[in-house]
């Protein structure tokens, strides 16, 4: 779907009018099969997508991230024991390469979605299981921190960006590779205490764990003033919150479209370029892997509308 519509239009002359599409980044190297969320939904997101149900997005390969480009984000003995170990256990099953293939390609989307965004005003990658990476290690299903390597992406343009975190899940890898880093503002809005970390820059970093639900929109609102300074936004978006996809009993659908939309239009009244992952959302609630693909469907239409 790279756009019939599009070029019907600019023929008729109204092409100066006509929103360009929004690019999203995918491969079929982000799937393997039989392994878990992380690995598996993105196939289903993109199958959503190829049938325009997220509206004007067009999806392209990434460039899979190199092992010169991780060496920016972790130690070189952790990235090259996730490339050569073949006997270890990487984050999400044991060593092979169409896994390693798969972390390659999702951690690469960030990078590509980035450079889109700084041309385009917007972007996102299928890509979870990035914000527990550590420097020195991988944690909670994600090996590498594909957040990490968006934000020294765009620092290469911009001279502030922030990450947005709302996965239910907190994101003390993201803190752990970039929390001393000036440029970077860190903003989490967790609703379990996994991966928690303790501010330390109380102008950069803002973290809040909500109980009730109530709260939520509110706090996340705060948390979008916290980030007010940013050139760019790097959004987690994780769909984990959702009451019924693990996340806090209360948090129903409606509040998640509520927080996509209301992301998505915080970054374009600024003018401030943004992409998404995909991050947390799992079937452990009861959902089906076509329902949590659904789930994430609400960013990407945010992102598209
Ligand atoms: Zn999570």
């Amino acid at each position: 779907m790279t756009g019939g519509g599009f070029d019907e239009v600019a023929v008729l002359g109204h092409n100066l009018s006509v929103p360009s599409p929004l690019t999203v980044f995918f491969s079929p190297a982000y799937v393997v099969k039989g392994k878990s969320e992380t690995v598996t939904k993105s196939r289903l997101v993109a199958q959503l997508i190829e049938a325009g149900r997220a509206g004007d997005v067009r999806l392209l390969a990434p460039k899979a991230a190199t092992r010169r480009e991780l060496e920016t984000i972790h130690t070189p003995e952790y990235v090259r024991s996730t490339f050569d170990d073949k006997q270890s256990f990487l984050e999400v099953g044991p060593w092979s390469q169409p896994l390693l293939d798969s972390i390659l390609a999702s951690t690469g989307g960030m990078r590509d979605a980035v450079n889109e965004a700084l041309l385009s005003g917007r972007s996102g990658s299928l890509s979870s299981g990035l914000h527990h990476a550590r420097r020195a290690a991988g944690n909670g299903f994600c090996q590498f921190n594909g957040l990490a390597l968006a934000a020294l992406e765009a620092l290469k343009e911009v001279r502030r960006v922030g990450i947005l975190d709302l996965d239910a899940h907190a994101g003390g890898g993201t803190f752990d590779i970039l929390g001393d880093d000036k440029r970077v503002y860190l903003a989490d809005v967790t609703v379990n205490g996994f991966d928690s970390w303790e501010p330390s820059a109380p102008d950069r970093h803002f973290y809040v764990d909500i109980s009730d639900p109530r709260t939520y929109l509110d706090q996340v609102e705060r948390t979008l003033r916290h980030l007010e300074p940013v050139e760019f936004l790097i959004y987690n978006a994780g769909m984990d919150t959702y009451e019924k996809a693990g996340g806090l009993k209360g948090i129903t659908k409606e509040i998640i479209r509520k927080r996509e939309r209301r992301v998505v239009e915080w970054a374009r009244q600024r003018k401030v370029p943004a992409i998404f992952a995909l991050a947390g959302g799992y079937k452990s609630g009861g959902l089906t892997l076509e329902q949590v693909a659904e789930l994430h469907l609400e960013t990407v239409k945010a992102f598209a509308d």
